[in-house]
């Protein structure tokens, strides 16, 4: 690991504020991903400004009905609070689905939105990716590469990494909103929909946060109701990265909203693939996965992401 100072942020402004004054400083909330990544010195931050202790770990009722979860919520405690159970389960599976419960103590709201992708070669600072190190290549593309676990959809031919959040999933479908402070004071909303941005040729950018800007908030909507589930398809039964995920929203009419983890470099949702939902899972995914651009190692998550869909309305009717 790379040497670096560190400081206590005393509020989100002055966070905010303190990221733009001083070259390549970084956030740490609960660090399961960002030290792992200095580890590695795949990032390597001059400077950490830890949020912890600044009052963005409540999670309060907002005036419209839906909830105010702070950026610095645990995702155990997110998962366990008795209003997300009730009225986002969709949430709580997701979370509870992600990670261990060891790391679901340390991991945030914000911090897991955040975190970055869990491609191999990504991680492997001996390989080209054009994401670490711009331009440099995608080994995930190379003859022969391991691409099992990567991207179906959204991908381009400079990066076909997947985005690992459980629980960025649940929140696109939920029409969740990211709230922050900007360096100058200034606040913005950003919907999840669109907080991660697609790799195109600039993979290294991976969402529409402006520099120095602090999440400090996401806003669930009021409740939805209707049946809420989150299936997850992986190779292990716990502690591993979903190959496909499934988070979705039926509601007793058949109508409903979907969004699918596990094949995209975002959540992947359509409100076309949406409307489609009253016609079964094979016209649902006709939708959701319309130019998907398989490798041979990782063309099964179409039809996998198709079953693992049929058998979550299949639940819903019961
Ligand atoms: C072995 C292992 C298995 C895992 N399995 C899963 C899994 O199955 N599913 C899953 O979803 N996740 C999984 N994870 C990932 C884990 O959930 C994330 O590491 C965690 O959620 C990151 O949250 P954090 O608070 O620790 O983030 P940190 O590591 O502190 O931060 C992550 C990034 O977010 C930035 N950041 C943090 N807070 C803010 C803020 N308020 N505003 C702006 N930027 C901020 C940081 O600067 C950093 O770039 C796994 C991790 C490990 C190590
Ligand atoms: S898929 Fe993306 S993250 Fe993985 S090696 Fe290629 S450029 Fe890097």
């Amino acid at each position: 690991m790379k040497a670096f100072s560190y400081e206590r942020a005393s509020s989100p402004a002055d966070a905010a504020a303190r990221a733009a004054q001083i070259a390549n400083a970084r956030y740490i909330a609960g660090g399961t991903n960002l030290l792992d990544l200095m580890k590695l010195q795949i990032e390597a931050p001059s400077h950490l400004i830890d949020v912890n202790g600044i009052g963005l770990d409540r999670i309060e009722e907002t005036a419209e009905g839906g909830l105010r979860i702070g950026a610095l919520v645990r995702n155990t405690d997110l998962a366990a609070d008795p209003r997300v159970r009730r009225d986002y389960p969709v949430l709580t599976r997701a979370l509870v689905a992600g990670a261990s419960g060891q790391l679901r103590n340390k991991a945030t709201t914000a911090g897991n939105l955040l975190q970055r992708t869990r491609c191999v070669y990504f991680y492997d600072p001996n390989m080209p990716c054009n994401k670490r190190v711009p331009g440099s290549g995608c080994s995930a593309l190379a003859e022969g590469a391991v691409s099992r676990q990567l991207a179906v959809i959204g991908t381009s031919d400079a990066c076909i990494a997947t985005h690992p959040s459980d629980m960025a999933v649940a929140m696109l479908v939920l029409d969740a909103v990211v709230e922050t402070v900007l360096p100058s004071g200034e606040t913005r909303v950003i919907p999840v929909a669109d907080l991660h941005v697609l790799p195109g040729d600039t993979p290294h950018i991976e969402t529409t946060l402006r520099p120095g800007e602090l999440v400090t908030a996401v806003t669930l909507p009021p409740p939805i109701g209707g049946k809420q589930s989150y299936r997850k398809v992986r190779d292990r039964a716990s502690y591993a990265f979903a190959l496909v995920s499934v988070a979705a929203i039926i509601q007793p009419d058949g109508s409903g909203r979907i969004a699918l983890g596990g094949v995209a470099p975002k959540p992947w949702r359509r409100d076309d693939a949406d409307a489609a939902l009253p016609k079964g899972a094979t016209a649902v995914m006709e939708r959701l996965l319309a130019g998907a651009r398989p490798t041979e190692d990782n063309a099964f998550k179409l039809l996998l992401a198709e079953r693992a869909l049929a058998a979550t309305l299949a639940e819903a009717k019961e």
